[in-house]
């Protein structure tokens, strides 16, 4: 009762209307993406901000020319999608709406999505696996505490075994970031590491390193970044491979922060009491 009242109230308020926002599914080799775009829903409503459609694509291997999503009626699009290839007409669509000014979260796997698509790799600025190589861009590599180019080539994509790890906050004053923790421990998740592409008008906001005692690849790897594309802004997270991953304070913070400042390029969320510090994990 005190929620409906909530909204009421919150409905009536002069000048308030909830963003709309639409996440994406229906196809990815994360197979708990069921249970994983819910959480990625309530977090969003949770904020207040939002509310949420799901749009979910036919499975894969399906004719895929109905997914259609009207992009214009939203202010954030979050993908929670690695699958195949969208119709032509929807890709343009989805490239307008971010050019527009659109707000675009990708969250884990999203960034394995269509290595072929030029506009999306642009927007993600790095990714991983799909055959991506140095054909796709570089690796980001943090030298002399500036992330540079690194041309080298190899595969895109890839990470060691699960565990909780450190995070290390890049860039303090990003409206996503401020006032988090510099280091803070995230739940147990896949680390990813050697992803790669455009890497254009990207800001690495954290980072994890990524331990060769975990089968890691010895780097600073980013895990938080912004890109920029055009008068669009897209928050690219690396975290979130399961239930368990996205259950972490930490993941669940900088996705709520990231979709506003997606959104709107302002966070007005408050850092909450039960983030992490850099010891020990928080799970909701
Ligand atoms: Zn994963």
């Amino acid at each position: 009762m005190a929620r409906f009242l909530l909204v009421l109230l919150l409905a009536a308020a002069p000048g308030w209307a909830a963003m709309r926002a639409l996440i994406i599914d229906g196809q990815n080799n994360h197979k708990a993406w069921p249970q994983t775009t819910p959480m990625l829903q309530k977090y969003l409503e949770q904020t207040g901000l939002f509310t949420v459609d799901v749009a979910t694509t036919p499975p894969a291997g399906a004719d895929m020319s109905s997914f259609r999503p009207d992009f214009s009626k939203y202010q954030l699009v979050v993908s929670n999608y690695n699958g195949d290839p969208w119709p032509e007409q929807t890709q343009q669509a989805f490239v307008r709406f971010v050019r527009g000014g659109g707000g675009f979260v990708s969250v884990h796997a999203a960034d394995n999505a269509f290595p072929e698509w030029k506009a999306y790799n642009q927007m993600i600025a790095v990714g991983g696996w799909g055959g991506r190589t140095e054909a796709s861009g570089p690796y980001l590599r943090l030298r002399d505490a500036r992330w540079t180019h690194d041309p080298t080539p190899g595969k895109g994509g890839s990470h060691g075994d699960r565990h909780e790890f450190v995070i290390d906050v890049r860039v303090p004053d990003h409206p996503i970031t401020q006032g988090l923790p510099a280091h803070w421990m995230h739940t147990q998740d896949e680390l990813y590491d050697r992803l790669r592409g455009p890497a254009q008008n990207v800001t690495v906001l954290a980072s994890a390193y990524s331990d060769p005692a975990k089968r890691g690849t010895g780097e600073n790897e980013p895990m938080l970044l912004v890109i920029e594309y055009a008068k669009g802004r897209v928050f690219h997270t690396t975290l979130g491979h399961d239930e368990t991953a996205m259950s972490g304070v930490g993941f669940i913070t900088t996705f709520q922060r990231g979709a506003e400042w997606a959104a709107t390029g302002k966070v007005t969320q408050k850092v909450p009491a039960d983030f992490p510090g850099p010891d020990k994990v928080s799970v909701r």
